[in-house]
């Protein structure tokens, strides 16, 4: 069986530094692993035209390659309609008529984890439903019948968080993230998923997801983020961080590719040369604060 990886960013802009260290790491945790290495595009939401023809060439400039061709959230949705209708048919979903404020307002239910879903719209009746129906279009949540999971992780080890009745397609009918990433991870046979740490939360309910739709959960490696000096999670407001602005400011893509090495304790030069000395137990677990690049600090 081939076992493959991935990076999937979202193409709302150039990718920053931080986004291009995590796919760094995880090309290196697949390569190193023998696995392929598939690029998808997860752009249900948030997409600006011409930034995915950036991300791409930028992730090829910095040494980052893929195995075939790149894959488009916009062009699965029957995959993700399926999924959605299996869950349905075991009775696993339900309309949802909330706005964001009533959600925010409801009161929570005993027990539920901060931001839990409150259940609201979980046991209307038929006529309660259409006449809600004829208001706002609904949303489609998970039923689901656990109010946490645990994952393992790499570099985290046991995690376990909370688990609510997430929405599995927005009312305007958009697929949500949580369905297609579990969806989109097992149709392109992923087994191992690399991403930021900001993730790490969302992690038990696409775990618990995967168990309802008898799909293997992957092994996950939840990397740390760049932050900028206050300590944010880095954006692109921070300066020259995209490689378009360094390069501007004089900084090659290769000193670039350099730094971010660096940060991970491997040597410079072609990431091949990270790949044979990549050690996942010797990774740094904090945060790396990005200290910036200019034509100075050459
Ligand atoms: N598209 C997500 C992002 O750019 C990544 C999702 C994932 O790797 O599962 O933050």
């Amino acid at each position: 069986m081939t076992t493959a990886a991935r990076f999937a960013p979202s193409p709302s802009g150039e990718l920053h530094v931080g986004n291009l260290r995590t796919a760094i790491l995880a090309w290196l945790f697949a390569r190193s692993t023998g696995r392929r290495f598939l690029l998808r595009v997860e752009d249900l939401d948030r997409a600006r035209a011409g930034a995915e023809a950036e991300q791409l060439r930028d992730l090829a400039a910095i040494g980052v390659s893929w195995d075939g061709g790149v894959v488009r959230q916009t062009d699965r949705k029957p995959l993700y309609e399926a999924a959605i209708q299996r869950l349905t048919d075991a009775g696993r979903s339900y309309e949802c008529f909330c706005t964001r404020r009533e959600i925010q307002e409801a009161p929570s239910a005993p027990h539920a984890p901060q931001g839990a879903y409150p259940g609201t719209c979980r046991n209307l009746g038929d006529t309660e439903r259409a006449a809600r129906r004829a208001i706002r279009p609904a949303a489609l949540r998970l039923r689901a019948d656990v109010a946490e999971a645990t994952v393992h992780d790499v570099l985290h080890g046991s995690f376990t968080g909370a688990v609510d009745d997430f929405v599995l397609r927005r009312n305007d009918g958009v697929t949500a993230y949580n369905l297609a990433v579990v969806v989109d991870d097992a149709a392109q046979g992923i087994d191992q998923v690399v991403r930021g740490d900001d993730l790490l939360p969302s992690t038990p309910r696409q775990a618990y997801l995967a168990s309802l739709l008898d799909i293997p959960v992957p092994e996950y490696a939840h990397v740390p983020l760049v932050l900028n000096a206050d300590g944010a999670r880095l954006a692109k407001r921070d300066g020259a961080v995209t490689l378009a602005d360094l390069a501007a400011a004089g900084v090659t893509v290769d000193r670039v590719r350099d730094a971010l090495l660096a940060s991970l304790g491997l040597p410079p030069g072609p990431l091949e040369q990270a790949l044979a000395v990549f050690d996942p137990a010797a990774l740094p677990r904090e945060a790396w604060v990005w200290p910036g690049m200019g034509a100075r600090d050459a």
